[in-house]
């Protein structure tokens, strides 16, 4: 058997693990990462146009400092591929204010002086007549959110990870971890080698390493898009990124990119899945909700979805996210559990995974992210 060596391997190179790849060869160590599909796919959690980001985290305010790494090291790679990957929109989030999203987003904000307004209702009418608000809801509007653009973010950085002298093999998919002295991945017939291993592998994590018992949740999401009646006022500069909570549904939706629709979704409420089952077709009861979310809580869209998209979200129970080194598989950093929000964090998640293989240690704030935390 043919067995390739390295200093580090990175298994998945999808949103996080094409990350980790770039910024491991940033720092002159000899990766290989591993894909079983090719960087920028359809088939796992990194697609679908575009990804939101925010700073004012309702999820948390701890999460704020590593959005700040995260734009950072986004704008470096947008400097280093020459190509355009975030563009900042603003940000609002709607519903009652004593909820989230409303009362979290407000509550970071505070915490880290970010810049905010809240918006009443003429407010928001005059602001922002694109959302139909009801009694007793306001927005949260913040200059710190905005769009990147998924599939060309994964590929610029796998790309900027080659240039730098990363190995990545694709169309091969990992069927054995083997951790003793060092750490063996098994692909069909081929094995490579290497001291340290970053497992990426985002809805299949929990199937590659069973040992570890994360208690993970695929969850199948659909994505919808709908077409604007006039689509300047839906465009980036006029339609800022959103996230509307009502009755216990979190809408959230995006401007467009392609001039024509406006993609408008439902955060969570999907059904359990497996990541080589799954249903990759949206059905009609699919599209019923966000339907209805575009004619009931929005102006100026066509309620018939022209464009739908299935992708997976790998939950934890707390929603936080898995990242860190790996318990009882030494020389082995997880990254996963991403829980529909680890987009935005991805170039700093790549760096704690380098920090983390190439020193067992890392800066950024993650003690909240372990993965003997479930134990
Ligand atoms: C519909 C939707 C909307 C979202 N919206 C947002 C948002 O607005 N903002 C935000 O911040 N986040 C958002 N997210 C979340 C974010 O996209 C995910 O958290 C993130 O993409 C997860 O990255 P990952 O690297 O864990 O998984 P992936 O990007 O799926 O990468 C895992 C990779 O591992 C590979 N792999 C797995 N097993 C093997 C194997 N055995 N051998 C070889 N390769 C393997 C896979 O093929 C894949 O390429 C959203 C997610 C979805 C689904």
């Amino acid at each position: 058997m043919r067995v390739e060596s390295a200093d580090v391997l990175v298994l998945g190179v999808g949103t996080m693990g094409s990350m980790a790849c770039w910024r491991l060869a940033r720092r002159g160590v000899a990766v290989v990462g591993l894909e079983q599909f090719e960087p920028g796919h359809d088939r796992g959690s990194g697609h679908g146009e575009s990804r939101m980001l925010r700073t004012a985290y309702w999820e948390g305010s701890g999460y704020v400092p590593l959005i700040r790494s995260a734009i950072e090291l986004w704008r470096q790679l947008e400097e280093e591929t020459g190509t355009e990957l975030l563009t900042m929109t603003g940000g609002l989030m709607i519903g009652p204010p004593e909820q989230d999203p409303v009362a979290g987003a407000l509550r970071a904000a505070r915490e880290h002086g970010l810049p905010h307004e809240l918006l009443g209702p003429e407010a928001m009418a005059r602001r922002h007549p694109q959302h139909r608000l009801q009694e007793g809801e306001i927005g949260l509007w913040e200059p710190g959110a905005g769009v990147l653009r998924p599939e060309t973010a994964i590929r610029a950085a796998a790309a900027q990870a080659e240039e730098l002298g990363a190995r990545l093999r694709c169309q091969l998919r990992v069927t054995s971890v083997e951790v003793g002295d060092g750490v063996v991945v098994r692909a069909g017939d081929l094995a490579f080698a290497a001291p340290r291993l970053v497992v990426a592998a985002g809805a299949w994590l929990g199937r590659l390493l069973p040992e570890l018992k994360l208690p993970l949740r695929v969850e199948r999401q659909v994505m919808t898009w709908f077409r604007a009646q006039q689509p300047d006022d839906f465009s980036p500069q006029r339609f800022p990124v959103f996230i509307h909570r009502r009755d216990g549904v979190d809408a959230y939706g995006l401007p467009t990119l392609d001039g024509v629709s406006v993609k408008v979704a439902i955060h969570h409420q999907g059904r359990s899945a497996d990541p080589d089952q799954l249903d990759r077709e949206a059905s009609e009861a699919d599209l019923v909700l966000p339907s209805r979310v575009v004619s009931d809580w929005l102006r100026g869209l066509d309620p018939r979805p022209v464009r739908a998209s299935v992708c997976m979200y790998t939950n934890t129970p707390d929603e936080d996210f898995v990242v860190g080194a790996a318990p009882g598989l030494p020389g082995v950093v997880v990254l996963g559990g991403f829980s529909g929000h680890g987009f935005k964090f991805a170039p700093v998640i790549g760096e704690v995974a380098a920090d983390l293989a190439l020193e067992g240690r890392t800066r950024h704030p993650i003690a909240g992210f372990s993965p003997s935390r479930f134990a």
